[in-house]
């Protein structure tokens, strides 16, 4: 049987590919080589750290001033803990399994290797060669390695060994101040850890504007250190501890951990699975080049998701999906978003989207911002989480909102109607017109507009 397509790889992009292509009235096959569908997000990144990530959530918050009500210190069951990050996974991962089975998608377990632009083999317990019109890539990306880590001590963790629990360190540093560093960084700390960060850049949450990310910092200054613009340049391990050399403008210093957690970001799988030689074109760090509409340089195959340009997020990938299986179908679609939305899901969360003020000045684009600090919003101070503040960049001659950035509790949430707003092109007026529940968090959104707008000050 020769399959309209085959999609290599059960990620958010593949899986969301292959389910919207069976919908338009495709034969597909779905090639994964773990037995769980769903990719690093759902089986070892986005869902398991959330599930850590809603539980440390509950422990800063028994922590935090209560407001008249005293909670006894929190008691950690580890245990139980990583049984709720693996049936999240569990739930989600045989959802997935029934949605494919629901939508006659032929799924093979085993590894992917392309023999032809029409044909690729997967080597599982058995050796099946599949033959498709079209293909879908949506191989991924892995997790960059230092070459000086010795990997081999158990106390070097990766994001993915992170997610296990196996134990809690008393002093974690964590190379990477990105988002995956940070989560992990605030789920270890929840649980009892010290944690350093060390970062090469000059700020953490590179991505992000200054302002906001100051007012992440300033809130777990007390919980976490941050050292910026510093290089770590060996990890030697000894019996007793990690010793860690850390250099930045002032000179070396060493500093003795329980482990290390390596999240220097992640690298795509564009040089894997025969890819590069049935002609499909990459760059030069291996990601596959494509056109709006994922096209590769070879016509009948796409390719999504993380091995692709672009921010290596879950929702992207899944979008991607959906165009490249639209576009395969016969429709007239293009993957052209305005605004891509960011979240780390820290404690406060730190979420943007759409032009920020740093990029705009990176990019000589003419903007200016307004914003609202939520030490003034009612909702804010009456649940205690004023260490916030609601952002708008805009056009100065249309008031047109081109990005936003929102930091303290539920900033991922708010950030949806502002994702909204760029997409239709809303303008200031538009937001400070329409009515914000009073008192809510996202009212600080029609008041950072009102602020630009000039109606209030
Ligand atoms: P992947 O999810 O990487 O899936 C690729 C799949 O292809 C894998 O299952 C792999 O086994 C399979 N595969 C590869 N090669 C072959 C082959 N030759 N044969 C068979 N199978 C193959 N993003 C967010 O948007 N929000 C978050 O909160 C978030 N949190 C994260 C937390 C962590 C700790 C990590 C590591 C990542 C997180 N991400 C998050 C990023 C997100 O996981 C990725 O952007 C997303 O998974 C990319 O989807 P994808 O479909 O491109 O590929």
């Amino acid at each position: 049987m020769t399959y309209d397509l085959v999609v290599l790889g059960s990620g958010p992009g593949g899986y969301a590919a292959a389910f919207r292509a069976a919908d338009l009235g495709l034969s597909v096959a779905l090639i994964e080589r773990h037995n769980n569908l769903g990719g690093v997000c759902l089986n070892v990144g986005c869902i398991p750290s959330k599930a850590l990530l809603h539980v440390a959530g509950k422990i800063l918050e028994a922590e935090a001033p209560s407001h008249g009500v005293q909670f006894a210190k929190p008691m950690i069951d580890l245990e139980a803990i990583r049984h709720h990050r693996q049936s999240t996974v569990d739930t989600l991962t045989g959802n997935l399994k029934l949605m494919a089975e629901g939508r006659h998608v032929a799924v093979f377990h085993g590894e992917g290797q392309f023999d032809s632009s029409h044909s690729i083999v997967v080597k599982g317990d058995t050796e099946q060669r599949l033959e498709f019109k079209h293909a879908i890539i949506a191989v991924g990306s892995r997790a960059i390695r230092l070459p000086f880590i010795p990997y081999q001590d158990p106390r070097i963790l990766d994001a993915t060994s992170a997610l296990q629990l196996e134990r809690i360190p008393k002093h974690m540093l964590v190379i990477g101040g990105g988002i995956i560093g940070l989560e992990m960084a605030t789920v270890y700390q929840s649980l009892g850890a010290q944690i350093t960060i060390a970062e090469l850049g000059d700020q953490i949450m590179t991505g992000a504007d200054k302002d906001l990310v100051r007012v992440f910092e300033k809130a777990n200054k007390s919980r976490m250190d941050f050292l910026t613009q510093t290089q770590v340049t060996a990890v030697e391990p000894t019996p007793d501890t990690l010793k860690v050399r850390l250099k930045d403008a002032h000179g070396e210093q060493t500093l003795n951990v329980d482990a290390v957690l390596v999240a220097v970001g992640r690298t795509p799988n564009g040089r894997n699975a025969g890819i590069p030689e049935i002609g499909v074109k990459l760059d030069e760090r291996g990601f596959i080049l494509t056109n709006d509409q994922c096209q590769t340089s070879i016509p009948n195959i796409y390719a999504i998701g993380d091995v692709t340009h672009g921010p290596m997020l879950a929702h992207k990938a899944s979008h991607q999906g959906h165009t490249a299986a639209e576009v395969i179908a016969g429709k007239a679609v293009d993957f052209q978003p305005l605004a891509i939305p960011s979240i780390a899901y820290t404690y406060p969360e730190v979420a943007w989207v759409g032009l920020t003020e740093t990029s705009a000045k990176q990019q000589g684009i003419a903007v200016k911002t307004a914003a609202f600090p939520w030490s003034a919003s009612g909702r804010a101070i009456a649940s205690g989480v004023t260490q916030g503040k609601t952002k708008l960049i805009y056009d100065p001659e249309t008031e047109r909102v081109l990005g936003a950035g929102i930091v303290g509790a539920h900033a991922g949430e708010l950030l949806g109607e502002l994702t909204l707003a760029i997409e239709f092109g809303a303008t200031l007026e538009d937001i400070a017109l329409t009515i914000h529940a009073h008192p809510s968090l996202h009212e600080t959104v029609g008041l950072a507009a009102e602020v630009g707008a000039g109606t209030i000050t």
